[in-house]
């Protein structure tokens, strides 16, 4: 079964056709980052338009790769939420579009579900149940995925996710948008130990996140030493920050699937392409002796390959969506 699939729910304008939920015949993506990248941050009105001028392009593109007519296509998949509403409905009018014209299913996805179904993609052999750390730009959840249907949320973030504060500290530091990418550079060129900054455990029983203590103490920083007038070394405060970070998302990670007794977990999300985050992890877990599985780094970040990937697993468990589909800004996990 091919679908063709259709991601617009940030600032990337993504689409996909993929095989049976597993195979990659084009993943096409056009990142906006240039474009957002002088305000900051992703500005949701300069983001729906640029999604409505290039989606076209986009899909003729999926197309050609594949040497494919939209006829040829099984089933339209489309992200429906969480996302920036005026971005979500262009891809959803799009989808729905096609999916009419051509009286082809239309199935809504869960753009989080679909950064977890990533990973079906890069590891065909891979099922569920397993335990996945969901990291990206809106979203810290630790999620355990009982079937391909079934996720449950054990952990997430009470202020800021993990991607944003990488954002934020990378906007102080002077480094720009996207953060992550560029912590992670400067990480490598600084002093981890550098500077003592809190590793927000909460409750040790729980597997919630909070980062937002986090982003204060490197705010307190900055400002205290300028106040001092003290030099500031953004490569240790980056190195020093980013450990902060990934220390408590891998151990949060390996303790929630020990006490579940889950010997399987997975990564997801922008921030799952962290230099650290990923030698942290694998260490972590080869000493617990648990399997890691997680994507390349261009399916952690948005892209519609995944979307097509839970697209499949929705349509064969029966859950085929209608025309009154609705973009939903802060869709719940698990809903539709
Ligand atoms: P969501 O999926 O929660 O709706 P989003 O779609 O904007 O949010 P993603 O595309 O999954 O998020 O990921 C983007 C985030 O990943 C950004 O916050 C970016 O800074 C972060 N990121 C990307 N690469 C890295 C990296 N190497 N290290 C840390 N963070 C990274
Ligand atoms: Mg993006
Ligand atoms: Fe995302």
């Amino acid at each position: 079964m091919k679908i063709l699939s259709i991601e617009t729910s940030c600032d990337e304008t993504s689409v996909a056709i993929v095989e049976d939920g597993r195979k990659i015949l084009t993943n096409r993506i056009y990142s906006q980052i240039d474009i957002h990248q002088k305000y900051g941050g992703v500005v949701p009105e300069i983001a729906s338009r640029n999604h409505v001028t290039k989606l076209p392009y986009i899909i003729d593109d999926a197309l050609s790769e594949t040497h494919m007519t939209l006829a040829e296509v099984d089933a339209i998949g489309v992200t429906n939420g969480p996302g920036l509403i005026g971005a979500l409905l262009v891809g959803l009018s799009a989808a729905k579009a096609i999916a009419y014209s051509l009286d082809k299913p239309l199935i809504g996805v869960h753009h989080i579900e679909g950064h977890i179904a990533a990973n079906f993609l890069q590891f065909p052999e891979l099922e569920p149940p397993f335990l996945t750390l969901v990291v990206s730009g809106g979203h810290s959840h630790l999620v355990l995925v009982e079937d391909y249907q079934t996720f449950k949320v054990l952990g997430r973030t009470i202020d800021d996710a993990a991607g944003e504060a990488f954002d934020k500290i990378s906007r102080v530091l002077g480094f720009g948008y996207p953060g992550g990418p560029a912590i992670d550079k400067a990480a490598k060129l600084g002093n981890l130990d550098a500077i003592a900054f809190p590793r927000v455990f909460l409750d040790k029983s729980e597997y919630n996140f909070s980062f937002s203590g986090l982003k204060s103490a490197v705010l307190n920083y900055i400002n205290g030493m300028k106040m001092k007038n003290e030099p500031i070394n953004p490569n240790d405060v980056a190195a020093s920050f980013q450990m902060a970070v990934v220390e408590v998302l891998v151990k949060k990670t390996i303790d929630c699937a020990k006490h579940i007794r889950m010997d399987k977990i997975c990564m997801a999300g922008g921030v799952s392409c962290n230099s650290l985050l990923r030698q942290m992890m694998t260490e972590e877990a080869a000493k617990a002796g648990l399997s890691l599985h997680y994507p390349d780094p261009i399916l952690c970040t948005d892209n519609a390959a995944m979307i097509g990937a839970m697209a499949y697993y929705n349509y064969i468990n029966g859950v085929v969506s209608d025309l009154s589909l609705n973009g939903i800004p802060g869709l719940k996990i698990g809903t539709r």
